[in-house]
């Protein structure tokens, strides 16, 4: 192969440009060129694609978001807009294309590979929901985030003796929720893997109250409830003020911390080692340390990222 393209796609997540520069970087110094995609895959199918050079990386590695932008482009679901990306990227005369993204890029990423494109996929993504790797780029800088955000509520709801319900990101994963809850000292975690039943919540805080506790945290990945509903079902229900925060995007900016910056520095180098030596539909991941690729397809349909229970059954006896 002699020149790459490069796109970021869906939720933009902190390190992506450290990823980018890591690709950018190797490739050049192995002698090809690269092509970064603006948008992702719409910029892709609008063929929006311009040469970079490393100086196009140049103080990228501390900065959050994506230089390149992102978008979520759900045209790309169908062949004709894929087919059309597919045509710009063979008029550029690219030979391989890096996507940066979540799941959803990655469906991207596997049909461009099915339809004769070679994609490797680079988890990025605050959600730390992709299968094939133990960490996304992004996840811990979002996870100190979320920290940051409970310790701060945490002062306030125990001045005022307050229940305080926040609502984490995570999309269907509760990673984010659980790590944060453990660190952020958290009474109660609520999060996908887990059945939760609201009496039991109740249950559980009013006996906080009993034993002396002053105020209480309850950490809650998104789409499971309505926060500010449970909150005002809470106060009812304990007699105790509670208040529903929605982190929201807040989780999603800022400066990488260094794990992710070198997270994503060894997924970008580690992905053009791979097209270099003539892989393509594979997925970069991290596990036990140690960088791993998998088949893109194999990844997508058939590996579950394993629920860490363990960690969940320590949380409940730090209450
Ligand atoms: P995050 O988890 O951070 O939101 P993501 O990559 O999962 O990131 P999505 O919005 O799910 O975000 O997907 C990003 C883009 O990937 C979509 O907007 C679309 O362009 C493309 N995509 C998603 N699913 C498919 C699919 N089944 N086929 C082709 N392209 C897809």
């Amino acid at each position: 192969i002699k020149k790459i393209g490069i796109l970021t796609s869906g939720g933009d997540a902190p390190g992506m440009n450290a990823a980018i520069r890591g690709v950018v970087r190797t490739a050049l110094g192995e002698g090809l060129e690269v092509f970064g995609i603006r948008d992702g895959y719409q910029g892709l199918y609008e063929n929006r694609i311009e040469r970079l050079n490393r100086y196009s990386v140049s103080d990228m590695i501390n900065r959050g978001g994506t230089f390149l932008g992102s978008a979520r482009f759900p045209q790309f679901k169908e062949e004709a807009t894929r087919l059309t990306a597919i045509g710009n990227l063979r008029k550029n005369e690219i030979d391989a294309l890096v996507v940066i993204g979540g799941d959803g890029s990655y469906m991207g990423a596997m049909r461009l590979t099915e339809e004769g494109f070679p994609c490797v996929g680079i988890p990025g993504t605050i959600d730390n929901d992709v299968a094939g790797t133990d960490y996304t780029i992004g996840y811990f800088t979002a996870l100190s985030t979320v920290v940051e955000a409970i310790d701060r509520l945490r002062d306030t709801s125990s001045s005022h003796q307050r229940i305080s319900v926040i609502e984490v990101m995570g999309r269907h994963c509760g990673d984010l929720t659980l790590s944060a809850a453990i660190a952020g000292g958290c009474e109660f975690i609520v999060i996908p893997e887990v059945e939760f039943k609201r009496e039991d919540l109740i249950n559980e805080i009013k006996q906080g109250f009993a034993k002396g506790k002053k105020h209480a945290i309850v950490a809650v990945t998104e789409h499971m409830c309505d926060v500010n509903e449970l909150a005002a079902e809470i106060e009812a229900a304990v007699k105790h003020e509670t208040r529903a925060t929605i982190l929201g995007h807040i989780q999603r900016g800022g400066s990488p911390v260094p794990y992710d910056r070198i997270l994503a520095s060894r997924m970008g180098e580690y992905a053009v080692q791979l097209l270099l030596q003539g892989f393509g539909g594979r997925c970069v991941g991290i596990q036990n340390e140690k960088m791993v690729h998998h088949d893109i397809i194999d990844a997508i349909e058939n590996m579950k990222r394993p629920f860490n229970q363990e960690l969940f059954d320590t949380a409940k006896h730090l209450f």
